[in-house]
């Protein structure tokens, strides 16, 4: 009887580990992954031309004096320059022609 209790004792043990081991070794956290999804390549359009290309988002960018992530380019199709910002509420770059 008190053998029986030990024995269950351990494995619940054994298992606990198991799970704490398996989350603690898991890859990325939550956090991780949403930042890492923040900064994939997106594909945006020239409010000008239309043309759509690949932007990257850097990890060291701009901020702008309103607190947004900012951003200048230009559009490779048009060669017009183009200020964006990130929205803060979906990662999304919004883009308009630079004035
Ligand atoms: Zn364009």
């Amino acid at each position: 009887m008190w053998e029986k209790a030990r024995v269950r004792f351990y494995l619940e043990v054994q298992v606990f580990e198991q799970i704490f081991k398996s989350s603690n070794e898991a890859p990325m956290t939550p956090n991780q992954t949403k930042i890492q999804e923040a900064l994939d390549p997106q594909t945006v359009a020239c409010p000008k031309c239309h043309a759509e290309f690949v932007f990257y988002r850097s990890s060291a960018a701009h901020i702008d004096d309103y607190g947004f992530e900012s951003y200048q380019l230009e559009c490779p199709q048009c060669g017009t320059p183009l200020s964006g910002i990130i929205d803060p509420a979906d990662d999304k770059l919004l883009l308009s022609q630079a004035s």
